[in-house]
Parts: structure tokens; C-alpha cells; sequence
């Protein structure tokens, strides 16, 4: 049975500072849902959980700042979970801890920002170069899968995000043989943790394409599981990600089986009246 887009867990408020945009409130964002037939929303958020220092120069806001649009609307056509984008600074340290993890409904982890210097980069010791930032983005991988987080319930964000070296957006990526691919997807497989799908296909050349996709088919092989996140930070983005959901799907040939299990599993309890961090609120 082919792969269902029934979900998006990586949404973005205006409470992230790369967002900042009234209009993506918590109803909008329901509306969305509703409009393209998701059951199941997840907003992600930057933010850090104060329980753990962050010794980087820049930081995002507190998680507690994020939490303030809780509880969530509801429809009983789409459920409104609440997760984070939990980010790692240029310590490799992640600002979310296993007991918070613990509490969240999602999260979207991510060590691919690397861009954002003074926080994903220190501009006094790390280079752009690509050799550099593919080896950086290989230890922060492995750092996070070492983590003792409840990984049932995590996901690994775009993997393939330009922001690893944006000098260079391809190259480092390329720079990664399938063994090395093949490794951190294993681990992750291992783990139990979600491959988030969120670039959109329809940006790419063909040659380009291949280079993308790569790394996702081996985690496919690996035995990964995965899961949708559109990444919007405005209600422009919309539009398009049921689209690029369905083309990323059929171009990985994605079938309901490779559906992180933690999200079947969640609509059916909340189906079931189950209550969420989303719907409860704190
Ligand atoms: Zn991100
Ligand atoms: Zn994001």
C-alpha cells in the first residue's frame, strides 16, 4: 500500500524568529490541515529547553516562550500535536533534554544548521569548506544518535539541507560515501528514529535530484522509517507541500510500511480521545 500524506510534523509559528509572521497562528495553521486532509499536525518550533546550557555565543528563545500558544485547536478531522525543533549548537550540544523529549508529542531534531554562525558555527574556528563540513555534519549525526532520547518519537530533519555548507550546497553531500551514509542510517534505524522528507523535488535538475535522494534511498535499504515535515515558516508555503509530499513518496517509492509507526499509532490514540501535550496544553 502506497505511503498516505496524512501528516505534517515540522511547522513553524511566528514564535520562530526566521518566521516572525502574524499570520501563521495555531488557526491558520489547523486550516491548512483541514484544507489538504491531513490527520495529524505537528508544530516545530526553534527553541531551547533552559534545562541544558548552551555555552554558544547566540542561542534561540527558551522552549518555555514557544508554549505559550498552548493548548492548541482541535478538530476531530486532524489532531494538533506539540513538538520543537530541537537544534545543536557548535558544541554539539542539543538544547532539548531526555526528560522534556520525554514530554513533547514530536520532536524534530536538527544538526544541520550550520549556518547560523555564533550558534550552529563558530566563525573563529569552523571553515566553510565542505571537506569540513561534511565531517562536522557526520560527528553531529553520530553525537545526536548517541543521545538517550525516547527515539520512538524523534525525527531527524532534512538531512539534506543546503545549510550545512551553503558555500557549497551539493559538494559536501557527495563528499559522504554510501558507507558513511550507510552508517549513520543504520544507527538511526537502530534507534527507531523517523527521516524526515521536506526538500521539494521540483527544485532540482535531474543530475541534482540524484544527488539528493541518494542518501535517502540508503536509508530506506537500512530499514529507516519515515515522515512528512513541510517546513513552512509562512502561509505561502501551503500551497505546495501536499505536492511535494506526493512527488517525494512515488520517487522513493514509499509505501505505509516505511511510515514512522509512532504516527499511526498516535492518530489512532487520539482518535480514541487520547489527549496530547497539543490538546491538553500544559
Ligand atoms: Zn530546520
Ligand atoms: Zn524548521
Amino acid at each position: 500500500m502506497r505511503y498516505i500524506a496524512d501528516h505534517d510534523l515540522h511547522i513553524h509559528t511566528r514564535f520562530s524568529p526566521c518566521s516572525s509572521d502574524a499570520r501563521q497562528t495555531p488557526e491558520a495553521i489547523l486550516a491548512y490541515g483541514l484544507t489538504n486532509g491531513f490527520r495529524l499536525l505537528s508544530l516545530a518550533d526553534h527553541s531551547w529547553d533552559m534545562s541544558v546550557p548552551c555555552l554558544s555565543t547566540a542561542n534561540w528563545a527558551p522552549l518555555t516562550e514557544a508554549m505559550s500558544c498552548l493548548p492548541l485547536p482541535q478538530s476531530p478531522k486532524c489532531h494538533f500535536v506539540f513538538g520543537m525543533e530541537a537544534d545543536m549548537n557548535y558544541f554539539n550540544t542539543l538544547g532539548l533534554s531526555p526528560e522534556m523529549a520525554e514530554k513533547l508529542d514530536f520532536c524534530v531534531l536538527s544538526t544541520s544548521h550550520m549556518h547560523t554562525y555564533g550558534f550552529g558555527s563558530d566563525p573563529e574556528k569552523h571553515s566553510r569548506d565542505a571537506a569540513e563540513r561534511k565531517s562536522r555534519y557526520q560527528e553531529r549525526l553520530h553525537t545526536l544518535l548517541d543521545l538517550p532520547l525516547p527515539f520512538y518519537k524523534c525525527g531527524l530533519s532534512h538531512f539534506t539541507f543546503a545549510g550545512v555548507c551553503v558555500e557549497d550546497p551539493l559538494r559536501w553531500l557527495q563528499l559522504f560515501s554510501d558507507a558513511e551514509l550507510r552508517d549513520i542510517f543504520t544507527k538511526a534505524a537502530q534507534r527507531g528514529a523517523g527521516i524526515e522528507l521536506n526538500f521539494d523535488p521540483d527544485t532540482y535538475n535531474a543530475e541534482d535530484l540524484k544527488v539528493i535522494l541518494r542518501p535517502y534511498w540508503i536509508a530506506k535499504e537500512a530499514g529507516c522509517f519515515f515522515y512528512l515535515g513541510g517546513d513552512a515558516h509562512h502561509p505561502e508555503t501551503f500551497g505546495g507541500t501536499r505536492r511535494r509530499f506526493e512527488r517525494t513518496i512515488d520517487l522513493l517509492e514509499l509505501e505505509e510500511r516505511h511510515k514512522l509507526p509512532y504516527v499511526s499509532e498516535l492518530i489512532a490514540r487520539l482518535d480514541h480521545g487520547e489527549e496530547s501535550l497539543g490538546s491538553r496544553g500544559l
